[in-house]
């Protein structure tokens, strides 16, 4: 017992120390800001935050993993940030917008404010029904707003809009979300990401033989995103011009819907609308096509368990909903515009009760 007394003083001192540094950081960090903010410089530089955790990265013996340094560096910035924003922008809460049209059901709202709140951070999440999206695009920059999610039909008309596209999201050819860095606006594609990371919560993705059916913009992302990843691709659609098309600029194989004989894939996702209410009882291929051993995702998440998804549980396939898709899509955002890790159980949770009805 006197041991463990002994190594918990030397914790508190090292404690000490660590606060005390970590104050001394932020105090710097707040000088930053103002000396940027006075010149009229972008206050937020991420090529800047990158080079801090390579650099620390390279610097790194352990035992701390990587992945921990990468964690508590990005509190760290996220901390010096909140406190330069305070600093520079008086204390205005942040606000985050939604803008679709329509736009009255989604359920981003509901997600992030949850998630702000659970963070203890400040800020407002708002739907917003768009029609003209350049004066919704002056808007954002006008009034200051923090970050926005966009959806249907926006994805594509707000990229010539925005100053910056993120490489990603210019080779998928869509935006869902909005970065304002100090009246910089930044397109950026979470859907991608968000696709992929669900499927790899619950299964391989690199090296894999997928398919996606669809040739949509959902399907376009997350057939860059499993790309990107290593695996193989394949692009099943019903038009067949439009799914040659977008096999063609992936360099992956096309087949089309009414031409499907077998399915060689471990992962099938299905980007199309075909099984969403009110026509529930649809599926986009033959249950007879699955197999045990394959992993099929629905991004529809009304229903929460399609036709499609049924079939395949009770063919004994791993099956992933389109919450999941939508909460990592949403996280991914999330992290983006507050540097700090999202809640994803609080945000999975929150949709699956306004889907449930008992919220
Ligand atoms: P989209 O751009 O309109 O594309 C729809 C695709 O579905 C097209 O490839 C279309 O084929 C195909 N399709 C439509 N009706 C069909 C039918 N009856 N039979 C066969 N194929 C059909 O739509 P999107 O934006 O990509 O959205 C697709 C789905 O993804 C929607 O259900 C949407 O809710 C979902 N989504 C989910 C998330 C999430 O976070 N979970 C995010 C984004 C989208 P053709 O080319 O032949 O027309």
């Amino acid at each position: 017992m006197k041991e463990i007394k002994k190594l918990r003083q030397s914790i508190d001192e090292i404690d000490d120390r660590i606060l005390e540094l970590l104050n001394q950081r932020l105090a710097v960090a707040v000088q930053i800001g103002r000396v940027k903010s006075d010149a009229g410089v972008a206050v937020v530089d991420s090529r800047r935050e990158s080079q801090i955790f390579k650099r620390l990265a390279s610097l790194n013996q352990g035992p701390m993993r990587e992945d921990a340094l990468h964690q508590i560096f990005r509190a760290v910035i996220g901390a010096g940030r909140g406190i330069q924003s305070q600093e520079t922008k008086a204390g205005i809460s942040p606000v985050y917008a939604v803008i679709g049209n329509p736009i009255a059901h989604s359920l981003s709202p509901v997600m992030h404010n949850t998630a702000l709140a659970h963070c203890g951070l400040d800020g407002t999440y708002l739907p917003f029904r768009v029609e003209n999206i350049a004066a919704a695009v002056d808007g954002i920059r006008g009034l200051g707003i923090r970050g926005a999610s966009v959806t249907i039909p926006h994805k594509i008309s707000i990229m010539q809009h925005l100053d910056e596209i993120d490489p990603i999201a210019a080779e998928i050819g869509a935006v869902n979300t909005v970065i304002n860095r100090d009246g910089v606006l930044h397109g950026h594609n979470s859907d991608c990401t968000g696709a992929v990371k669900a499927i790899a919560e619950q299964t391989t993705v690199k090296g894999r033989e997928t398919a996606v059916i669809g040739a949509g913009g959902a399907a376009r992302a997350i057939a860059f995103g499993l790309k990107q990843e290593g695996a193989a691709v394949t692009i099943i659609n019903r038009s067949k011009d439009r799914g040659k098309e977008l096999a063609g600029e992936l360099g992956c194989r096309f087949i089309g819907l009414d031409e499907l004989q077998e399915l060689p894939f471990q992962i099938i996702v299905n980007a199309t609308p075909v099984g969403m209410t009110p026509d529930v009882d649809k599926m986009p291929l033959p249950t007879s096509l699955l197999n045990p051993d394959m992993t099929v995702m629905d991004t529809i998440y009304n229903p929460l368990k399609t036709r499609l998804l049924q079939e395949a549980e009770n063919t004994g396939c791993t099956v992933i909903d389109g919450v999941s898709m939508f909460v990592h899509q949403g996280a991914v955002q999330f992290e983006m515009w507050t540097s700090q890790k999202a809640p994803i159980d609080i945000m999975r949770k929150v949709v699956m009760e306004e889907l449930s009805g008992h919220a």
